[in-house]
C-alpha cells in the first residue's frame, strides 16, 4: 500500500452529457431530464446562456467578478457533497442543518445562493426573513430520498394509522432530508425534524411525548428507513423486530394491523440512493485488502453496513474523525464521493479509501456546477433573480414549528 491519501476506486467525473439520439420512450418509461419531454420539470437543467466548461479559466474569472460585484448582498452556501469548483466559491461549507442555520444568521444578505439540493434551499427559505431571497442555481438539483415521501402518500399513511387506532400514540419525526410539505406535516402533528447528528436526541424526545421508551407509543420516521432503524437499534437499544417498514405503494403500507400496533418504529420506505449502495461485502473486501483499516460510514447506510463498520456518524462527525486521526492510520469512508475526495486531500499523512469500488457521486448534488453558479450570480448582478425557492406560507409556518422543535431539543 502506498503512503499518503489514496482512493482505492478509480474515479472519474459524473457523466453530465445530455446528447440527443435517444429512442422515443414508451409511455411507461421514465422521463429523461434534459431531453425536452417534460418542460415543466426541466427548468434549470440546461444552463441558460453561452457558458464555457467549468474548467475554463474565463469562467472561473467570471465567477470571481460576479461574486465580487455581489459582495455582502449575497451569501453563498456549499454543502459538503458539492463539486470542488463550486465549493471554491462558498462562503461557508457544512451539512444541511449547519447551512440552514448559517443562512438564518446572515439577515444582511439579500440573496442566499444555496449550492446544495432543493429541500435544503427550502429550509433556508423557511429560516430566513421575507426580505431575503434563496436561489438554487439548478432547479434539477433534487434529492431522491426526499422525493420518496410525497405529502399525499404521507397523509394517506396517517389515515391508515388513524383507522388502526394508533395515530394518537404516534409522533412523526422527519429527517432534514425531506420536503417542506413533509416538515409541515410533522409540525402539524406535534413532531420534530432531526438530522443525522441529533437523531438519537430527537427520537428520545419523541418517545417521551407518547409514554417513554418503555411504553407502547410509536414514532413514524420519515423518509429514511436506514437512519431511523440504525438510531433505534444502535442508540435506543430497540430490536429489529420493533421496527416495521411502511411501503406507501402497498395497501396498509404492506403491513397487518397487528404489525402496526406492535411496532415502536414505523419506518418510511425511503433511502438515500448514494448511501444505500454500500454493502457489507464492501466492508469485508476492504478489511481483506487493508487489514488495519478503520471503517467509517454515514448512518444513512444499511443496517448491515453500519453494524460491520467501526464508526458511524454524520458528515461533520466524519470530518472531525479524520481531523483527529493518527498520522499513518488507514480509513475507509462510506459517504458521498466529493466529500471523501476532499477529506483525502486534506489528510495526505493518512490513507483514505473509498468504501465502494463502483464509486458514487450524488448525481443531484452534482447538478450544481460552476456554469450554473456563474449564471445565477451574473443574473443577480444584472438585477434578475433566477431559480428562487419560495415555500408556501402555510407550509412554511408549520415546517418552522417542526424545525423550532428540533432547535429546542437538548444539546442542539
Ligand atoms: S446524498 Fe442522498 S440524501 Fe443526500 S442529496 Fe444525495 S440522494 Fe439526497
Amino acid at each position: 500500500m502506498s503512503t499518503g491519501s489514496t482512493l482505492l476506486s478509480s474515479v472519474s467525473g459524473p457523466n453530465t452529457s445530455r446528447q440527443g439520439g435517444f429512442a422515443e420512450p414508451s409511455p411507461s418509461a421514465l422521463l429523461l431530464l434534459g431531453q425536452g419531454r417534460d418542460l415543466a420539470s426541466e427548468r434549470g437543467v440546461e444552463c441558460v446562456g453561452d457558458l464555457p466548461a467549468p474548467s475554463d479559466p474565463d469562467l472561473v474569472e467570471r465567477a470571481r467578478v460576479a461574486r465580487a460585484a455581489l459582495g455582502e448582498r449575497a451569501f453563498v452556501l456549499g454543502h459538503h457533497y458539492q463539486r470542488d469548483e463550486v465549493i471554491d466559491f462558498a462562503d461557508v461549507t457544512g451539512d444541511s442543518f449547519k447551512l440552514a442555520r448559517e443562512a438564518a444568521a446572515r439577515p444582511e444578505a439579500e440573496f442566499i445562493l444555496f449550492c446544495g439540493v432543493h429541500f435544503m434551499a427550502e429550509s433556508a427559505d423557511i429560516l430566513t426573513s421575507d426580505a431575503q431571497q434563496v436561489v438554487l442555481p439548478d432547479l434539477a438539483a433534487g434529492c431522491s430520498m426526499a422525493d420518496m415521501a410525497a405529502i399525499d402518500q404521507v397523509e394517506d399513511a396517517w389515515d391508515v394509522l388513524e383507522e388502526v387506532g394508533i395515530a394518537d400514540s404516534t409522533i412523526p419525526v422527519t429527517y432534514m432530508n425531506s420536503s417542506a410539505a413533509i416538515k409541515a406535516f410533522t409540525g402539524r402533528h406535534g413532531g420534530t425534524v432531526c438530522t443525522s447528528s441529533n437523531a438519537e436526541v430527537a427520537l428520545r424526545w419523541a418517545f417521551d411525548q407518547v409514554g417513554g421508551l418503555d411504553g407502547t407509543g410509536k414514532v413514524l420516521f420519515l423518509p429514511d428507513q436506514h437512519l431511523g432503524r440504525n438510531t433505534a437499534v444502535l442508540k435506543l437499544a430497540m430490536s429489529l423486530d420493533d421496527c416495521v417498514v411502511f411501503d406507501p405503494r402497498k395497501p396498509n403500507g404492506g403491513l397487518t394491523d397487528a404489525e402496526l400496533r406492535d411496532a415502536r418504529m414505523i419506518l418510511w420506505r425511503g433511502h438515500c440512493s448514494v448511501h444505500g449502495r454500500f454493502s457489507a461485502k464492501n466492508v469485508s473486501d476492504m478489511r481483506a485488502a487493508v487489514p488495519e483499516v478503520n471503517v467509517l460510514v454515514h448512518p444513512e447506510c444499511k443496517h448491515e453496513v453500519v453494524t460491520a463498520a467501526d464508526f458511524v456518524g454524520s458528515t461533520e462527525y466524519i470530518i472531525k474523525m479524520l481531523d483527529a486521526a493518527e498520522p499513518g492510520s488507514s480509513w475507509a469512508i462510506g459517504t458521498e464521493l466529493n466529500l471523501v475526495r476532499r477529506v483525502a486531500r486534506a489528510h495526505p499523512d493518512k490513507q483514505v479509501h473509498y468504501l465502494d469500488s463502483t464509486v458514487c457521486f450524488c448525481s443531484t448534488m452534482n447538478r450544481i456546477d460552476l456554469p450554473h453558479l456563474v449564471w445565477a450570480m451574473e443574473s443577480l448582478v444584472a438585477g434578475r433573480v433566477v431559480n428562487r425557492i419560495v415555500v408556501d406560507a402555510d407550509d412554511a409556518h408549520w415546517a418552522r414549528v417542526a424545525l423550532d422543535q428540533m432547535l429546542a431539543l437538548p444539546g442542539i
